[in-house]
């Protein structure tokens, strides 16, 4: 996967995005990942890329002539014609199913803003998405860019070492991730919950979505509501309230229902 990065700021974009999982995978060759400088494209004789806002106001704007010229030299590197996305507090909010929708480009062209923004003409014309990492105003488009790469990178195959590092984490099924413990076993006089140590996966299993359950009903009630709605019975199950009956059923006629996987 490419990313062409257009920024007044090359140098953060790169630092960043050369170090660990990301950093790895760039060299690697994995994913792509080329910062284009706004400023190399004005034609201003002093390489300003930004002026005073019409109507006037506080501070100033990011000029249409090196956008527009860097976006131009930013397609022609591409065969085919790559989506473009400015990030702006104004966009849609990034979730990790906008992350899972992204990763399927072969190649975005991702524009960081700065000072109050850019011109509106510019954008009209070339970009295809707003995204917002959130509800709040940075800055520049820097950190939601590099925030957007990782998310996106995290699942292109082979940046991470297997699929299983994705595929439970947080939001990835609309739940958050069940808690994770290493050694030692005893740390301030808390142990690690048994149930880690017995070695039977399945029981591991079911305790790992039960917390990932009651972990997203306490945090995040939001995200359980939707979650419940669309898996009604195996919610039910977990928290060992499935209807008698259908228990029996589930456990071909053998189990006397009395006992639900919360028990664990
Ligand atoms: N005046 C703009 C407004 O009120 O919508 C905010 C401009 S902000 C100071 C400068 C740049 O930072 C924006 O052009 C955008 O690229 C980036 N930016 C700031 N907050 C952001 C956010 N929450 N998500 C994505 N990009 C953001």
């Amino acid at each position: 996967m490419i990313f062409d990065v257009l920024t007044l700021f090359p140098e953060s974009v790169d630092r960043f995005l050369n170090e660990s999982i990301i950093g790895r995978a760039r060299e690697k060759g994995i994913i792509t990942v080329n910062t284009i400088n706004i400023r190399d494209f004005s034609l201003d004789k002093h390489k300003k890329v930004d002026d005073y806002p019409y109507g006037g106001g506080a501070g100033m704007v990011m000029t249409p002539q090196p956008l527009f010229d860097a976006w131009e030299y930013a397609v022609k590197l591409s065969p085919i014609k790559p989506k473009t996305i400015y990030m702006s507090p104004q966009g849609k909010v990034l979730t990790q199913s906008l992350v899972r929708e992204l990763k399927n480009e072969k190649r975005l062209i991702i524009i960081c803003g700065h000072y109050e923004g850019v011109d509106e003409r510019v954008l009209e014309e070339i970009v295809d998405e707003e995204i917002s990492i959130g509800d709040y105003v940075l800055t520049g488009g820097e950190l939601p860019a590099m925030v957007l790469i990782d998310a996106v990178s995290r699942l292109v195959d082979g940046v991470l070492s297997s699929d299983e590092s994705y595929l439970k984490e947080s939001h990835y099924d609309g739940l958050l991730e069940f808690p994770q413990y290493t050694r030692p076993y005893e740390f301030r006089g808390k142990k690690v919950p048994d149930i880690l140590l017995s070695g039977h996966h399945a029981n591991i299993e079911k305790w790992r979505y039960l917390k990932m359950l009651e972990r997203t009903r306490e945090r995040r009630p939001d995200l359980f509501e939707k979650y419940e709605k669309e898996n009604k019975e195996k919610v039910l199950e977990a928290f060992g309230l499935l209807p008698r009956k259908k228990r029996r059923k589930k456990a071909g006629g053998d189990n006397d229902g009395e006992k639900g996987t919360s028990g664990i």
